[in-house]
């Protein structure tokens, strides 16, 4: 079983504001944490600068990824909104995830007063909800 999402209030609030932020178009990022538990989130470029997909700078993904080794950090998520749809993995998302181990993180612009994010996993095109718990900072 894989475990519950953990993340603050205030990385939700980072997450969301991004996706606002970029809307109508896909926005997207990486967390940094232990296991479950998100401790730092990474807003990277969208390079695709698209509506309907989303492509992360991959200049920023290898900063990102020297600076989770320096915190002794793992990469354990990656982030991306979906502007018009719902919370829940695109087609193209299915096949382009080449993270295993990552929970994918997805927010749901299509009420706009009221973003939903979930959380799955993605292992050889198989994708399983997992759960999301926000807590107070
Ligand atoms: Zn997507």
């Amino acid at each position: 079983m894989d475990e519950t999402f953990k993340l603050k209030r205030s990385q939700a609030d980072i997450m969301i504001d991004q996706a606002l932020e970029g809307d109508p178009r896909e926005i997207c990022g990486m967390i940094g944490g232990n296991g479950a538990v998100a401790s730092k989130i990474f807003p990277t470029a969208n390079i695709d600068e698209s509506d309907i997909t989303y492509q992360m700078d991959p200049k920023e993904q290898f900063a990102v990824m020297r600076t989770l080794r320096e915190e002794k950090l793992e990469l354990i998520g990656i982030y991306h909104s979906h502007p018009e749809t719902d919370a829940s993995p695109s087609m193209t998302d299915i096949k382009l995830a080449f993270y295993p181990d990552a929970y994918y993180l997805i927010i749901s612009l299509k009420k706009k007063d009221d973003p939903v994010i979930r959380a799955f996993k993605i292992v050889d095109g198989n994708v399983s909800e997992t759960g999301l718990e926000v807590r107070a900072d």
